[in-house]
């Protein structure tokens, strides 16, 4: 059966959510949401949900840890039995029921089913076809990508629906890529009791963010028992009964009862029917309206377009691209490279921006005043002396803050003032103003205006720029 709404949305993830609940409420709009799996998506019930619910309970643990007085009172081990219990509650037992009201809420039409581009404007599902009116939303998020090493695709390695689904903790856990599931998924699991051997090719972890997140991450793994391989590559895995050996490029190996594979995410149109429309598959190109070029009916948003694999970015287009829809001149600037990113792990890191050396190789005079996390009255509160770097990058032709990494102990919540700080581009003369209460781990930020004006002072009296120099 064929039948026209103003607007299809592909994807029932984070992003299409927000999109369809955002023009129904906002405009009126009879939208239509196809998802042939779960409503929430990915982020829900795979990644972000339950991966956060896994290390919670060791991060609470070794925060009590670090404060005398309640250190005494859990001396005990985490119960491994409540921790998944919690995590399954978080995850609604992969039931949806939950996050289908959302939508009905706000006359949303549900459609089960796998859905395929047809020509333009029209998407099957099955046996019927929608027609857009308005527009259609590709929404379809990524999966976990598998690398082309040999023997990798045989032995029936993990991706993080299994990891973070898993109903026992692996007795060896081997974990292939040391990015931000790689390191999250280690930690929780190390945690809960497996033994864990993450291999990164590049020389540290979290490559792209500043080079002391990763290793004062890499020292809080080892010192829970973590074995971390970097600047080597898996070159073959092989599968022996239970056990799962993976070959190294300098001629080692490492052997697991499980291998979680986290080495990135593609996108998931390989069976979208986009060539029925002249796109490739692949990450969808789009504009700063979330639009794909030469196709004026056609939006792609979330993990899909590649543009800020995360869930606030996804969300975040998801307002941009309705509104746009909507009528309203508007455009994404808040994505991108440089979006805010969390890495919950203990310590946390934070960032949002750019780092040093970006900020360098893309040419800007800029300066990082580097700072201990646990330099304020405040911090003392989380466990007196605590490692952690705290890096503020700075764009000195301009004195403006253009980046920001927090490593700390729950070190998230510092994120946002830093987020506001660059995305509204504030004088660091005005921030001075910007009063942190007292004690608050935010005086951070009056450590780095102090730092910074000293420096400043120091190198208008040698007479030298400021220009990259690290603190
Ligand atoms: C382990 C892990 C932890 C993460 N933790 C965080 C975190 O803490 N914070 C954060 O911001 N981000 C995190 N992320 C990233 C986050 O999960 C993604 O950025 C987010 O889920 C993307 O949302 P989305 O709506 O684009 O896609 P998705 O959440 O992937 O949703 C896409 C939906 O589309 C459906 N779909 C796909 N193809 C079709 C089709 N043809 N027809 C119908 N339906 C279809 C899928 O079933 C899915 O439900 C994490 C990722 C992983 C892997």
């Amino acid at each position: 059966m064929e039948r026209e709404v103003d607007v299809v949305v592909i994807g029932a993830g984070p992003a299409g959510e927000i999109l369809a609940g955002r023009l129904s409420e906002r405009g009126s709009k009879r939208v239509a949401i196809v998802e042939r799996d779960l409503v929430g998506g990915e982020c829900s019930f795979y990644a972000c949900m339950p991966s956060k619910a896994l290390l919670r309970p060791a991060e609470v643990l070794r925060e009590a840890g670090r404060v005398p007085g309640a250190a005494e009172a859990v001396s005990g081990k985490l119960d491994v039995g409540a921790v998944l219990a919690r995590r399954d509650r978080i995850v609604n037992h992969l039931r949806d029921d939950h996050q289908v009201p959302w939508l009905e809420a706000r006359n949303v039409e549900l459609v089960r089913g796998h859905a395929r581009l047809e020509g333009e404007r029209r998407v099957r599902v099955g046996d019927d076809v929608l027609v857009a009116r308005d527009a259609v939303v590709i929404a379809v998020g990524t999966g976990a990508l598998l690398p082309p090493i040999p023997g990798l695709a045989e032995v029936g390695a993990w991706s993080n629906g299994e990891i973070t689904t898993a109903r026992e903790v692996p007795d060896k856990l081997l974990v292939l890529g040391g990015g931000v599931v790689g390191v999250e998924m280690a930690q929780a699991w190390a945690s809960l009791g497996a033994r864990a051997t993450v291999i990164e090719a590049q020389h540290q972890l979290l490559p792209r963010e500043e080079p002391f997140a990763g290793d004062e991450l890499q020292a809080a793994l080892e010192r829970l028992g973590v074995e971390v391989r970097t600047g080597v590559r898996a070159t073959e895995v092989t599968r022996h009964g239970e056990e799962i050996t993976v070959g190294l490029e300098n001629g080692d190996s490492v052997t697991g009862d499980r291998l979680l594979v986290a080495i990135g995410r593609k996108p998931l149109t390989a069976d979208l029917g986009l060539d029925t429309v002249d796109l490739p598959a692949g990450f969808i190109e789009v504009d700063d309206q979330l639009r794909v070029p030469g196709h004026r009916w056609l939006y792609a948003i979330g993990d899909v377009n590649g543009r800020s694999l995360l869930t606030h970015s996804g969300k975040y287009q998801a307002r941009i691209a309705a509104d746009h829809i909507l009528g309203e001149d508007t455009a994404a600037i808040g994505d991108g490279p440089g979006a805010p990113r969390v890495i919950f792990t203990d310590p946390q890191i934070a960032a949002v921006g750019q780092t040093l050396e970006a900020a360098l190789d893309a040419g800007v005079a800029a300066e990082a005043i580097d700072l201990p996390s646990s330099g304020t009255a405040g911090a003392s509160f989380y466990g007196r002396g605590e490692p952690g770097t705290t890096r503020f990058v700075v764009d000195t032709d301009c004195e403006v803050l253009i980046g920001a990494t927090f490593v700390g102990p729950e070190v998230a919540e510092l994120l946002h003032a830093a987020t506001i700080a660059i995305v509204a581009e504030v004088p660091l003369a005005k921030l001075a103003h910007a009063v942190p209460s007292f004690p608050t781990r935010s005086e951070l930020w009056l450590k780095f205006l102090e730092a910074y004006e000293h420096e400043r002072q120091a190198t208008l009296h040698a007479g030298r720029a400021l220009t990259g120099i690290s603190r």
